[in-house]
């Protein structure tokens, strides 16, 4: 029953294939398949059939720039209508941008696209990609899950809520405001009432980016002269990290002028949070309104992964700032959680 079913891996590279060089751990070309090979699970039948196609050059993921982006999902479509599921082995330090990105870029997804990585080698005796790349394929071939995930450590994540929470440690992923799509323990149990139904438009891939966009950090102390320098040409759109629910110092003229400035100029500013779990809300606190008035919109409780990539992917479409403005507070992919709207209060009696 596996075997018949056949996945793609797309290999770009992490700590998952590497090997121990002078200069610490490095990617080696041919060094993962081989090790893959080399273990009974990959090729007994147990698993869905699997060609892996190696990219060049292997990435450790902190180099991986939204051109990788672009590779990854040209490789998805060309191969789309030949498998049932998508693997992308990738690096854990930036594996939540990359999940993040396709998940906008992939629109009408019908398939699964599953990206794992390892915090320990496949070649090490001590490792937790055996059971992330297992897995991981097993999810591919066998779940119909139309979504970008990613899968790590017993965990299956929606790919645009994921974020790194652990540099060290195997529990390296979480989605913290949203609960995982499925969880592998002794059975691999999927949550379907989480994950989207698949694209009813067809299949189509969104390689144009704009990457004039950044993220902005907020801390005690900012100045209207650091957020003018950040916000000056080129720069399109900016994440604002600001704190809890969305507040700046609002006792601060020229910070609030800055932001006042870049958006008159059309930079759009979108107010997400610094705490991980949590959205924002601009009309909570004076400090959160004041970021209103000068022109954020809210990111709801996007993550910063998900915000960065929106803003690449919706001024790659060629909206312009007011269009960006309205679609960034929108839902596209399962990336954020509307509030509800408050009514009046249900009767009792
Ligand atoms: N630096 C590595 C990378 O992101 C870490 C890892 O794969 O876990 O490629």
């Amino acid at each position: 029953m596996a075997e018949s079913k056949r996945v793609f891996i797309a290999y770009t590279g992490g700590t998952i294939g590497m090997r121990l060089s002078d200069q610490g751990w490095v990617p080696e070309e041919g060094f993962l398949e081989a090790a893959m090979r080399r273990v009974p699970v990959f090729s007994d039948g147990r698993v869905p059939s699997w060609d892996l196609v190696e990219f060049h050059p292997l990435l450790d993921s902190a180099s991986i720039a939204p051109r990788d982006w672009i590779k990854i999902a040209r490789a998805i479509r060309e191969r789309y209508d030949d498998y049932d599921g998508f693997v992308v082995l990738h690096g854990t330090d930036t594996m939540a941008y990359t999940a993040s990105a396709l998940a906008f870029m992939l629109e009408g997804l019908g398939k699964p696209v599953i990206l794992t990585g390892s915090q320990i080698p496949l070649c090490e005796a001590r490792n937790d990609a055996q059971d992330n790349l297992v897995t991981s394929i097993l999810l591919a071939g066998l779940y119909p899950i139309p979504e970008v995930c990613l899968y790590f450590h017993s965990k299956l994540l929606r790919g645009c809520r994921s974020v790194k929470v652990d540099s060290e440690g195997f529990a390296a992923f979480d989605s913290p405001n949203l609960p995982p799509l499925g969880v592998s323990g002794t059975e691999i149990e999927i949550d379907w009432r989480r994950v989207r139904p698949p694209g009813s438009s067809g299949f189509s891939v969104h390689e144009s980016l704009d990457t004039a966009q950044g993220v902005l950090w907020l801390f005690p102390g900012i100045t209207g002269e650091i957020v003018r320098n950040f916000l000056a040409p080129p720069l399109r759109g900016v994440v604002l990290q600001a704190f809890g629910v969305g507040n700046g110092p609002a006792n601060d003229a020229d910070f609030l002028a800055a932001l006042h400035e870049a958006r008159d100029r059309g930079v759009v500013l979108v107010d997400c949070t610094q705490c991980l779990r949590g959205g924002v809300h601009l009309g909570d606190y004076a400090t959160g309104s004041a970021m209103a008035e000068a022109g954020a919109v809210s990111g709801h409780d996007m993550t910063p992964e998900a915000a960065l990539t929106k803003l690449f992917f919706l001024f790659g479409q060629g909206h312009t700032p007011a269009e960006v403005e309205e679609l960034v507070q929108r839902d596209l992919r399962g990336e954020l959680t509307l509030p509800v709207a408050s009514g009046p209060e249900p009767a009792t009696d």
